[in-house]
């Protein structure tokens, strides 16, 4: 290994990776193709990042190369602009699929043809019951399934009802094209599932030149063969339909029979991951859109300010297994934290201002203090200037009048630095008629200019501030989980009932320094003390809008403490 290999971390291992390798080693193939299947019925989520991360990152390791195909098959829940929302996400994780954009709408001809070729093989029959009479047909777990009175039609009669359905001759509903498996299969779905249903509805790529859509569990696997693909990797709830998989290409008997492997999906504790409560979330309005900070969706995580690194570490780190797995946010926030220390500059702003007077500093003055943009790698980021003057503020919280012995920020009589500027001590208040602190007076010691006594005095607390003037207005919005239960789907009420409402707070009346002028949308920074904040889209130049992206500190493991969540998990990982 040479001093580079050093640096490059290793690839995740997992049984997925041991399956590919033995699979090149054996001949078996001689290249990876891999493929990301996503519904545009909404926008990718952080379950589905692991999924891309896998996919993507097993072809890239294997020198193979992964599609991107939408499953587009139920036009009635599909959007072109989930579409494109999809291949921006994508990218912007760091992944690219370059021409390798397919569609399962591009073989309907061919899907078609291969349901004709399954009718006229006895394979498949068209069925003639009610949707609500084929599930009382199916059976159960423990009994078996009945044969539909249209089980046995001839293949003549198959055909021509099934070119009809094409037609567009017959409602909704009327048919459907069942596959002509096992009604008494101890797997039920093998108990002869649909595979083409009646859908009047204009698609958005093919328009009307489609009545009848394939049925996921149909098209999905004729993809995968129609575009070579090596490994199929799902999620564990398909491990039931892969005999489904395997008998559908099987008996078509196409040149290319890709392998179904399935994993343990990510769930995020705190929040909802199912595409149908996220669009409910959505259209009801409980959040600002499918990128509100506080969903965890891709369009939300980018907003909010998460690095895309840090979500494929996080994707990483939650490995690949067979267990579902229902990781804490703390985890993605300590990965989002690791990615932005290094690179996060860190500047100062007030979030819930109060006014300082210095009173022996000159009335007017304004001095320019330097102060590095990184305190470990101030060569780097290198350093901005950062105004000082009479007037200040400083955090509200920083301040006490009566404080407790080991309070070691500002309160009468105690000395703190100022960040970057002075020793200030603090000498009277003035107050409201409620009797509010509205101003502190203090006086600064000219002789600690940069922060430190020339006499080696020491202080204890070192505080963030900016100037009254110049110093810019600036909006903070404040994040918290969006759920107050780590599993609201799982109830016993409905999971609106846990909806968080204290899940955004608006602070207005900020202050920041000047150095973030310019700063535009997605501009990332620490506010020393505060966290990690980005810039809002819906920022402007004179009215800038910031959301937090994490606090410096971890807060979960406390929240789900009281929660009785999952916490455990989090408590424990802390011990260790
Ligand atoms: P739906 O309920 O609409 O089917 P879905 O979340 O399964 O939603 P798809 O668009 O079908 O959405 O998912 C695309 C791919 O992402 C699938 O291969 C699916 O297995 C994978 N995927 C979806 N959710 C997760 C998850 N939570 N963890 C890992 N992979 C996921
Ligand atoms: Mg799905």
């Amino acid at each position: 290994m040479t001093a580079t290999d050093a640096t490059v971390p290793s690839p995740p291992q997992d049984f997925i990776r041991t399956i590919v390798t033995e699979d090149l080693a054996s001949g078996k193939h001689t290249s990876v193709v891999t493929r990301f299947p996503p519904e545009p019925n909404g926008h990718l989520h952080i379950g589905h990042a692991k999924s891309i991360c896998l996919n993507f990152g097993v072809a890239t390791e294997f020198g193979g190369v992964c599609h991107l195909r939408f499953d587009d098959t139920n036009p009635l829940k599909e959007r072109e602009e989930f579409m494109e929302a999809i291949e921006e996400d994508i990218r912007w994780l760091g992944f690219e699929f370059n021409d390798k954009l397919f569609h399962a709408s591009d073989c309907f001809e061919q899907l078609y043809a291969y349901a004709e070729q399954l009718i006229t093989e006895g394979k498949a029959y068209v069925c003639s019951l009610t949707a609500e009479q084929i599930r009382e047909y199916r059976g159960t777990l423990k009994e078996p399934g009945r044969a539909s009175p249209y089980r046995d039609r001839g293949v003549e009669e198959n055909l021509d009802l099934f070119r009809r359905m094409r037609a567009g001759e017959f409602e909704d509903g009327a048919h459907v094209l069942r596959a002509k498996i096992d009604m008494a299969s101890p797997n039920i779905n093998m108990r002869d599932p649909t595979i083409y249903r009646i859908r009047r509805v204009p698609h958005q790529r093919t328009g009307d030149a489609w009545s009848v859509y394939p049925m996921y569990d149909y098209a999905h696997c004729v993809s995968d063969s129609i575009e070579g693909i090596t490994h199929s990797l799902c999620t564990l709830e398909f491990e039931d339909h892969r005999p489904l998989y395997d008998w559908i290409l099987d008996e078509l008997r196409v040149d290319c029979h890709p392998r179904q492997i399935e994993f343990a999906r990510l769930n995020l504790a705190y929040h909802v991951m199912s595409k149908r409560k996220l669009l409910e979330l959505v259209e009801e309005g409980r959040v600002d859109g499918w990128d509100d900070p506080r969903m965890p969706t891709l369009a939300g995580m980018r907003r909010r300010g998460f690095p895309p690194e840090a979500v494929r570490a996080f994707c990483d780190r939650a490995g690949v297994t067979k267990r579902d797995q229902v990781m804490e946010p703390g985890l993605l926030e300590h990965s989002v934290r690791d990615a932005l220390n290094p690179i996060a500059p860190r500047v100062m702003g007030v979030l819930r201002p109060l006014k300082v007077v210095i009173d022996n500093y000159p009335e007017g003055q304004v001095e320019e203090l330097e102060a590095p943009y990184h305190p470990d790698d101030a060569e780097r980021l290198g350093s901005r200037r950062v105004p000082f003057a009479r007037e200040l503020f400083i955090e509200r919280d920083d301040f006490m009048e009566d404080p407790p012995r080991k309070f070691f920020r500002l309160a009468p009589g105690r000395e703190v630095r100022l960040r970057w500027a002075y020793l200030v001590t603090c000498d009277s208040v003035e107050k409201d008629a409620d009797g509010n602190v509205t101003v502190v007076h203090c006086t600064y010691d000219p002789a600690t200019r940069g922060g430190s006594a020339p006499d080696g005095r020491k202080v204890k607390g070192t505080m963030h501030w900016v100037a009254a003037e110049p110093s810019l207005p600036a909006e903070v919005r404040l994040y918290e989980s969006l759920f107050t239960k780590s599993n609201p789907a799982e109830g016993p009420d409905d999971y609106h009932a846990y909806l968080n409402p204290e899940s955004k707070t608006i602070l207005t009346g900020c202050r920041v320094e000047p150095s973030l002028a310019d700063a535009t949308p997605g501009h990332r920074c620490q506010f020393e003390r505060q966290g990690y904040f980005c810039v809002d889209p819906d920022s402007e130049a004179g009215a800038l809008v910031f959301n937090r992206t994490v606090p410096l500190r971890d807060s979960w493991a406390k929240i789900a403490k009281q929660a009785g969540g999952p916490a455990g998990d989090a408590e424990a990982s802390k011990r260790k």
